[in-house]
């Protein structure tokens, strides 16, 4: 992997811009402005053991009250088999777009037809029982236009939002996020208000079999085709992580189905730092991206990572170095001035550029209107992004490697979800190289999830599809709350 000549060119990138500065002084002032986004492995393996700390806590039923992480029980209690096998309805909600989905699995073929439905803001802000009344009449559509209307179709439903789930198919909405505020949802089942607005429709042949969020599916879909797939992470608009725990470990679970000794645990880690104990890292600019963001004071770890926030750090950063003179002539312009203008996009863009000619750089700034760009601004501006993105790259790592540390497997394969992952183009490099360092002894890859959130709620929804048909044949028609 290129995870040494990733660090590599960072050294580079930082001595190229130094040469070209002559001004001593200004180097200085430069390094003074940035050196606090430069984290060292002592304060990565702090980060790990609070992290630690607050999993723990979030595990415990007597401690989980006052943890900032939840660890949140998904009652998916196995990963696929590979023998899961027919057609299956997914929805995804929660991620930019909402799907429904017709998955059809058989072995390790996976086929997959989808259609995006627009959720009109006055849906995302309205009553819940329309949000619902709206899924349902999009679920209708789709089965009548793929001729499934005679079927009676399992469902699987991935949910982004954080639940408190009570079952495979019983999750509490905790807090809606990512721009929803549907009246009489949250502290609800949203399983019960699907089933509702499907019972008034009375024209709907399918069932809810399950809820996952898009960090499951990403765990399950990969584990599908790879069974050392133990860990599941998003890097996408926000971030957050899933992975296998022993049942025994997951006090906050409820109820005791037979099924294998082990339960998916969805972390939230998104919420880690929230009692302040990443203050000892956070920079200026982190703290004023949390002053003026809709959730001041919680996600403190997600803000420090994911797509939403990273870009908005550069331009913070930026920012502070123009107008102490050293960046741009001292020159701003409105855009520039703009809270959330400069995009996460431009930073891998930044640091995909030729660094000979800086061509795409000079482009963004030009849409951004700051008139004159040298390149040796550009080589500032580079290295201001590399240092972002490395810390957020290398905080995900300590993240990782506390779940990996934790789970003592010799051998794991992490499941990675998300358009930051996705398309910047370091990001996977960096954390290849920091995990090695803050997981020794541990063998893992990342592994790029293909539509998890579709395929991956289909999938739950197959095994716990499976498990009920077995109790039915067993005598016991009780439904399963476990897969
Ligand atoms: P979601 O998390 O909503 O399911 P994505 O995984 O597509 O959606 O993530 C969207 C986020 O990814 C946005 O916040 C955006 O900032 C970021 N993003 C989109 N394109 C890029 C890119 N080329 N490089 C880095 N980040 C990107
Ligand atoms: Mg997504």
């Amino acid at each position: 992997m290129g995870s040494c000549q990733s660090n590599r060119s960072l050294a580079e990138q930082a001595k190229a811009f130094r040469y070209t500065i002559t001004d001593k002084t200004a180097i200085k002032r430069v390094e003074n402005i940035l050196r606090p986004l430069d984290l060292s492995d002592d304060d990565y393996h702090t980060v790990m053991q609070s992290m630690l700390d607050q999993m723990e806590r979030g595990l415990g039923a007597a401690t989980n009250d006052t943890a900032p992480i939840k660890m949140y029980p998904t009652y998916v209690r196995a990963v696929p088999d590979g023998t899961e096998s027919g057609e299956f309805l997914a929805l995804d909600l929660g991620g930019t777009n909402f799907r429904v989905l017709l998955v059809t699995l058989k072995g390790q073929e996976v086929k997959m037809d989808s259609k995006i439905f627009l959720i009109p803001q006055h849906i995302m802000l309205g009553s819940g029982k329309h949000l619902f009344d709206h899924i349902a009449e999009c679920i209708y559509r789709f089965v009548k236009e793929h001729n499934l209307m005679e079927r009676k179709l399992p469902l699987g439903f991935t949910f982004s939002f954080p639940c408190r789930q009570k079952g495979l198919a019983r999750a509490m909405l905790t807090t809606w996020t990512k721009g929803f505020k549907c009246e009489g949802v949250e502290g609800h089942d949203i399983v019960a208000l699907l089933h509702e607005a499907i019972t008034r429709r009375g024209d709907l042949n399918v069932e809810c079999l399950a809820v996952i969020n898009d960090t499951v599916g990403a765990l399950m879909s990969c584990a599908h085709t790879d069974r050392k797939c133990a860990v599941g992470i998003i890097l996408g608009t926000g971030s957050n992580a899933c992975y296998i725990e022993k049942l025994e470990k997951v006090e906050m679970a409820e109820g005791n189905e037979p099924g294998p000794p082990e339960m998916l645990i969805n972390t939230e880690w998104g919420a880690f730092g929230d009692d302040g104990s990443l203050d000892f890292i956070t920079t200026d600019f982190d703290r004023q991206v949390d002053k003026h963001s809709i959730n001041a004071g919680k996600q403190r770890y997600e803000k420090f990572i994911s797509g939403m926030y990273m870009g908005e750090i550069v331009r913070l950063a930026l920012e502070k170095l123009r107008k102490n003179g050293l960046l741009f002539g001292g020159e701003g312009s409105y855009h520039m001035a703009t809270r959330g203008r400069f995009y996460t996009k431009y930073v891998s863009e930044v640091e995909s550029d030729d660094t000979d000619s800086f061509p795409m750089t000079k482009q963004i700034f030009q849409e951004l209107e700051i008139e004159t760009v040298t390149d040796q601004d550009c080589r500032l501006v580079r290295h201001v992004c590399a240092l972002v993105s490395r810390r957020a790259a290398f905080l995900s790592s300590a993240g990782v490697a506390c779940i990996l540390n934790k789970m003592k497997r010799p051998e794991v394969t992490v499941a990675v979800d998300g358009s930051l992952y996705r398309f910047h183009p370091h990001f996977h490099d960096l954390m290849m190289e920091k995990t090695r360092v803050l997981a020794p002894g541990i063998r893992y890859k990342f592994m790029l999830s293909e539509d998890g959130s579709g395929k991956g709620a289909a999938l739950v929804a197959a095994v716990a599809n499976r498990i009920l048909a077995e109790q039915k044949a067993k005598g016991n028609p009780e439904t399963s709350s476990a897969v």
